[in-house]
């Protein structure tokens, strides 16, 4: 990925614009326990799937209960929000490179 030169950044922001909605963190699934009596799922130890985001704030890890119905939506965010951590990443070594006079060798 050149983007090394502004018009090349500004292309690429461009593109990243669209990418919404945004997220960094990650959804994992945890089961546990309901509170029914007699439950059959928490009787055979199966308890109930649960979404949870976790994402750091300041550090700290922190943890999000996800509805079902929101799943797909917060996925999308994820993914989203690594698409722009790899471009970040991308764009430093450029410019990293282009600052020692040396091409991208990508
Ligand atoms: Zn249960």
């Amino acid at each position: 990925m050149k983007t090394s030169s502004r018009k090349n950044l500004e292309g690429e922001l461009g593109k990243l614009a669209e990418a919404f909605p945004l997220a960094k963190g990650s959804m994992t699934a945890t089961h546990s326990p309901c509170t029914r009596k007699n439950c059959k799922l928490c009787a055979e130890g199966k308890g109930h799937a649960k979404l949870i985001f976790t994402y750091r704030d300041e550090g700290k890890l922190k943890g999000l209960y996800v509805r079902p119905e929101h799943e797909k939506l917060v996925r999308l965010a994820i993914e989203n929000g690594r698409m722009v951590e790899r471009f970040l990443a991308a764009n430093g070594r450029s410019l990293v490179l282009a600052l020692r006079g040396e091409a991208d060798a990508e």
